[in-house]
């Protein structure tokens, strides 16, 4: 019998105030906060976690930003015709990320959601690599992973491609093995279900119960082939029901500025992000957006205050931002409503993350803090 496991379960969209209010897991891990989540989303959360490392040095934010030279979607010009019904419909639009992906050797995780096929040329695709393997990260850092592998101590992590019932059923057979000493398990289906039903809802409350009592029978697994066992359930943000839908975009496209020639904008669901391409349309555009009220723009004090000012702009020269609970229909992302989302600012009570542990451990405040954690058990 091995003398000690620490497994560190990432619970995708598991935010500080949905853990509290359901009291999750409370009794098998008891040593909870509040952590502080970053600006963006999971694309900008993630890298921290498996890094340390702040956005603005580990490079990643957002999908879609605006391409520095020919962009890869340059050949996807000729679907710019097809009506948006035909061009919006999920199945098409699968297929060719799919295609769109092989075709670039894109290892990460891709997807067009919705963004034009007449916007995509002007546009470049930020994750091409698995930032899970080594080299995935475009700041050059090494993740977690690569610490664990230096330190010579057995260990496993989930494949995030796959369903959590096949990583949790990955990280069963590898605790029985009794071998590893470490292991990442990746979830990622409570963010789906909220999503798509709301914080509240009895398929959330369902799908809660499930993980918990996953969580319960891993401890009790772990318990028979370890005398220790360390766990620690941690998120990347919190999640918000959606009560306001703005309409930000088509009103924007009857300000009468012209897209590649203008500007290039890119609209996530919660946020707008824009480069100008003369002087008189960022005028223009920054005095319009001042004067809406479905959001705010962020200064740059803001971003930087948020680990989020890029040195190159990569991620866009202006930020609009919605407050908690609007989304904007139709966004690049999303065509219609969606129930629930994330991707506000960071400080508000249902953006927060969370961490919860059976153990003390180093404090973990924000999302910079859980990769210390992760390192400091493999050394010890
Ligand atoms: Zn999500």
């Amino acid at each position: 019998m091995k003398a000690r496991i620490d497994i560190f379960i990432f619970a995708d969209a598991l935010g500080w105030a949905i853990a509290e209010k359901r009291n999750f897991a409370s009794k098998l891990l008891p040593v909870r906060n509040r952590c502080e989540t970053l600006l963006g989303y999971s694309s900008t959360c993630d890298p921290t976690i498996l890094t340390g490392a702040k956005p603005e040095d580990h490079g990643h934010f957002s999908f879609f930003i605006k391409s520095a030279g020919p962009s890869p979607f340059a050949h996807l010009r000729p679907l710019g015709v097809l009506p948006e019904l035909v061009a919006g419909h999920h199945r098409i639009r699968n297929k060719v990320s799919k295609w769109m992906a092989g075709r670039n050797g894109y290892t990460g995780y891709f997807q067009l959601y919705s963004v034009p096929f007449s916007k995509l040329p002007y546009l470049d695709y930020s994750e091409k690599k698995d930032i899970y393997e080594p080299g995935g990260i475009a700041g050059g850092q090494r993740t977690i992973f690569e610490h664990w592998s230096d330190s010579g101590k057995p260990w496993a992590r989930s494949n995030w491609r796959l369903a959590d019932a096949d990583n949790i059923a990955h990280a069963r057979r590898e605790i029985e093995k009794g071998d590893v000493e470490l292991h990442y398990l990746f979830t990622a289906r409570l963010d789906a279900v909220m999503h798509r039903y709301g914080v509240d809802h009895p398929e959330v409350d369902k799908a809660f119960d499930e993980f918990g009592r996953n969580l319960e029978s891993l401890a009790d697994l772990a318990s028979r082939h370890y005398k220790k066992v360390r766990i620690h359930l941690f998120s990347d943000h919190g999640m918000a029901d959606v009560h306001v839908c703005s309409d930000l975009l088509p009103r924007w496209n009857r300000l009468g500025l012209r897209y590649g020639k203008d500007y290039i904008a890119v609209w996530d669901s919660t946020m707008a992000r824009f480069w100008f391409l003369n002087e008189a349309a960022r005028a223009t555009a920054t005095s319009w957006l001042n004067d809406q009220k479905d959001g705010v723009l962020l200064t740059d004090d803001q971003l930087k205050a948020y680990g989020c000012l890029f040195p190159d702009r990569k991620y866009g020269e202006l930020f609009y931002l919605l407050p908690s609970g609007s989304l904007f229909v139709p966004s690049f992302l999303n065509q219609r409503k969606v129930t629930a989302m994330h991707g506000y600012a960071p400080e508000h009570p249902d953006s927060a993350a969370a961490w919860l542990s059976n153990v003390e451990t180093l404090p973990v405040r924000e999302l910079t803090d859980i990769f210390p954690v992760m390192k400091s058990a493999a050394a010890s």
